[in-house]
């Protein structure tokens, strides 16, 4: 159990913020202030593996796990929010493909927020784990301005998410598909080497961000080629998915592939933030994901480079900022929770 020191007890009504994982699901509680409760990671068993009915029932443990750890009466919960991987509806409805955490057939178009909503009783708000993790960042650096502000997050990991936040909440779109920031096509010329294959996406495209900046881009697309470059690196030996997991430590030391490989995801990333700033024009420009774990004198590295990609107006350069999302672990609770509060406040 969690330190009680980092665990603080209500002093008015409540939303609790649920992220749901491959393996766990982590929990927090935000008051009606906006403070959160909990200050580190409270985490469950997910049973997503188990199917829908499993998991549902482990969404709610970790519902009745957090109000215990933080004395919260049942009474005070007014909602809750609720996020999962994509892809799914605006409403959390799974993909009627399936999705990586969720492949068996009994998952496939499954109403996971409707299913959690109808075991608790309680207002249930949907928002997937990219869009959830913007929410947060926005909310973090913003605070009470929050409203007043829009931005944009990609979130670099086996995938790129992220999300689009405007007057401080998520833009969704009709289908639930708006910020699918990786799925952006983005102008190659200047990222990738004249020789460079056009790296491909799982999703169909050719040349979008997700097919550069992220763990799968590196594996399927960067190193093949970087690798044709230095023959000779430690990595040339490894499998490619081991390799590519293993780069972001060669990254830290200042190797040459590593810093090629890394750079040129800085610069897709710097592409799609130039797309967004003459989309929505936002106040702030988050990235997260993997990244923010690594050694300061890297992360800092890439945020400068992505921030030296991205073609800002003098006028735009001005006044908005580039900046890390924090708490990487806990984005995903903390944003569900605060669209939760959102929801209520609105009300
Ligand atoms: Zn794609």
């Amino acid at each position: 159990m969690d330190q009680p020191e980092t665990v603080r007890t209500p002093s008015s009504w409540v939303v609790v913020g649920l992220d749901n994982g491959g393996t766990c699901n982590n929990a927090t509680v935000l008051d009606a202030t906006g403070q959160f409760l909990v200050n580190n990671l409270v985490e469950n068993p997910s049973r997503v593996l188990d199917g829908p009915e499993s998991a549902v029932e482990a969404l709610a443990e970790a519902f009745s796990n957090i109000l215990e750890l933080t004395s919260t009466p049942l009474s005070l919960v007014r909602a809750v929010g609720l996020d999962t991987p994509g892809p799914a509806s605006a409403h959390g409805v799974i993909s009627s493909k399936g999705a990586t955490n969720f492949n068996q057939v009994s998952w496939h178009g499954f109403d996971i927020r409707g299913a959690l909503e109808a075991r608790l009783g309680l207002p249930v708000v949907y928002n997937n784990d990219g869009n959830a993790a913007a929410l947060y960042a926005h909310h973090q650096h913003f605070g009470a301005a929050a409203p007043l502000n829009s931005s944009v997050a990609a979130i670099v990991g086996t995938g790129l998410g992220g999300g689009v936040v405007e007057s401080g909440a998520v833009v969704r779109g009709v289908a639930g598909m708006a910020g699918e920031l990786g799925h952006v096509q983005i102008p190659l010329h200047g990222v990738i080497e004249d020789d460079q294959p056009v790296p491909m996406c799982n999703c169909g495209f050719a040349g979008d961000v997700e097919s550069i900046a992220s763990l799968t881009g590196i594996k399927n697309n960067l190193l093949p080629y970087w690798l044709t470059r230095f023959p000779d690196h430690p990595l040339a030996n490894e499998p490619l998915a081991t390799a590519a997991k293993a780069l972001r430590g060669y990254g830290e030391k200042e190797d040459a592939m590593a810093l090629a490989v890394f750079g040129q995801q800085a610069k897709a990333i710097g592409k799609l933030f130039t797309i967004a700033a003459n989309f929505t024009d936002p106040a702030a420009y988050f990235l997260g994901g993997g990244v923010v774990e690594a050694a300061p004198h890297f992360r800092q590295w890439f945020l400068n480079s992505v921030r030296e990609s991205t073609d800002l107006r003098d006028e735009q350069k001005a006044v908005a900022t580039f900046a890390l999302v924090p708490d990487r672990d806990m984005a995903g609770a903390r944003g569900a929770a605060v669209a939760a509060l959102n929801t209520v406040t609105a009300a």
